[in-house]
């Protein structure tokens, strides 16, 4: 009977993979599939077809980590289960993300005194939404108090990543966005005080700007905005996009002032998965005091016969990025952290140059003050046949991914490069990479394939923030 059996199945026994009648096929694209399929074979055709994406370790568009060690690995596979907002069944999660706030608070200087609150969240861009929304109901609640008119609410910001227009949008705050003048990329002090009265909720600097790498001047804002409360009598606070940032310069640049040693400062985002080294999934929003987060935003979800206060967007979320983060800062410590992230700046230090010295490029951003990134257009009247845009597909070739992207709207005739030096991304990977650019570019001396972009052709504003 039971060799009977066998006889019946035979052919899917022994059926290769791509000898076997379920890979015979198309897979249904766009309807819900009729039949069911055996494991293996339906994920062969995935696995296959994910083949087709870009390698992530070559990715150098991505803020994001794309190499871990094994134990982050590990934890991650021993934590797919967990829940994190089921505090009371997995108490030990919340505990560690609660250990990841205070160690946080302290790396970003979070004074003795303060009751520091603050919480995981997906990425930076859930933690911009808390941060924007404590900013919105903090000004609200200050001028109810006072009688005034709260319909016109305003955030002041320098050239930012799209969960800022966003965040505005969706919660109906006027964007004051400081645009791109000329070779002035990033926000000022004088700039920033344009802009600001008394309906500002906040002004928020970003430390590691998307678009090119560099660290908005934090400390001279907040001084600026000092000096205009001291005049006017307008209070107003900053909160720090320090997606990127929040991960280097604590370890870095110790010195530069851009955290809650300036009381202005109330509230910090920054993202786990990017220089934090956690995998894809986990931010960070750190408020200076209690104080800062009004109340009402609070919910308690009740743990452990206690409350625990939860601000967030989402519920149901995955535990073991948050796990993964504090392995890191077990792990690293600041010492792990900070030659991680040096190791990312000489590379960074070393393609500048050389990249540079081909002398076709001008140098936008090298590292120096801001993120291990290299950003870089064609010098201006040169005529080397071909564009940046032609430069990133030729290297597409090789499987490197460098993204061309045109400027804000109104900067869009400056087209720029831009490589982000990651964990992972080494010296020698780095030599290998600009062997491929000085091969891309000798291909074009022969060939040239461009005239120079028309504006029009050069597109519009790409959030290329990932
Ligand atoms: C990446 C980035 C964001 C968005 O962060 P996610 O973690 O991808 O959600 C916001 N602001 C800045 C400055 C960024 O670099």
């Amino acid at each position: 009977m039971a060799l009977h059996k066998r006889e019946d199945i035979r052919d899917e026994l022994l059926d290769d993979i791509y000898g076997s009648a379920d890979l015979s096929v198309k897979f249904p694209k766009f309807k819900f599939p009729k039949d069911e399929h055996i494991p293996r074979d339906a994920y062969s055709a995935i696995h296959d077809e994910l083949m087709l994406d870009g390698n992530a370790r070559q990715n150098l568009a991505t803020f994001c980590t794309t190499w871990w060690e094994p134990e982050v690995q590990q934890l991650m596979d021993e934590c797919v289960d967990k829940n994190m907002i089921d505090k009371d069944e997995y108490p030990q999660t919340a505990e560690v993300e609660r250990r990841c706030v205070h160690m946080l608070a302290d790396l970003w200087n979070s004074p003795e005194s303060a009751h520091t609150i603050g919480c995981s969240t997906t990425g930076s861009s859930e933690a911009a939404m808390l941060g924007g929304l404590a900013l919105k109901w903090r000004w609200r609640k200050r001028r109810q108090a006072e009688g005034k008119p709260t319909d016109k609410p305003n955030l002041v910001t320098g050239p930012v990543q799209i969960c800022w227009p966003k965040f505005c949008r969706y919660w109906d705050v006027e964007l004051r966005e400081i645009p791109m003048e000329g070779d002035r990329l990033i926000m000022t002090p004088e700039e920033v005080l344009k802009r600001c009265d008394d309906n500002t909720i906040g002004v928020v600097p970003t430390l590691g700007v998307t678009f090119t790498g560099q660290y908005e001047p934090v400390k001279a804002v907040s001084d600026a905005l000092d000096q205009l409360q001291s005049e006017q009598g307008l209070d107003i606070p900053i909160h720090v996009d320090a997606a990127s940032g929040g991960f280097l310069a604590p370890f870095v640049n110790p010195d530069l002032e851009w955290d809650f040693r300036l009381p202005r400062v109330k509230s910090i985002n920054a993202s786990g998965h990017k220089f934090g080294l956690a995998p894809l999934g986990v931010g960070w929003a750190v408020w200076r005091d209690i104080d800062d987060l009004d109340e009402d935003l609070i919910f308690n979800v009740n743990y452990l016969g206690g409350d625990v206060p939860t601000f967030a967007l989402n519920f149901s979320r995955p535990g073991g990025q948050i796990i993964a983060q504090y392995y890191n800062f077990l792990r690293l410590g600041k010492e792990g952290y900070r030659k991680i992230q040096q190791a990312c700046y000489d590379t960074a230090k070393y393609l500048a140059k050389a990249i540079e010295q081909m002398g076709i490029f001008e140098l936008i951003h090298d590292g120096e003050g801001g993120i291990p990134a290299v950003s870089w257009k064609l010098k201006e009247d040169t005529d080397v046949g071909f564009t940046l845009y032609d430069l990133a597909d030729r290297l597409r070739t090789r499987g490197w991914l460098v993204p061309a992207y045109s400027m804000l709207p109104n900067c869009t005739d400056l087209v720029i490069q831009r490589i982000l030096v990651r964990h992972g991304f080494s010296h020698d990977l780095g030599s290998l990479l600009l062997d491929d650019i000085r091969h891309s570019i000798a291909y074009f001396d022969k060939h040239p394939v461009s005239k120079p972009l028309s504006e029009s052709e050069a597109g519009s504003y790409n959030h290329s923030g990932r």
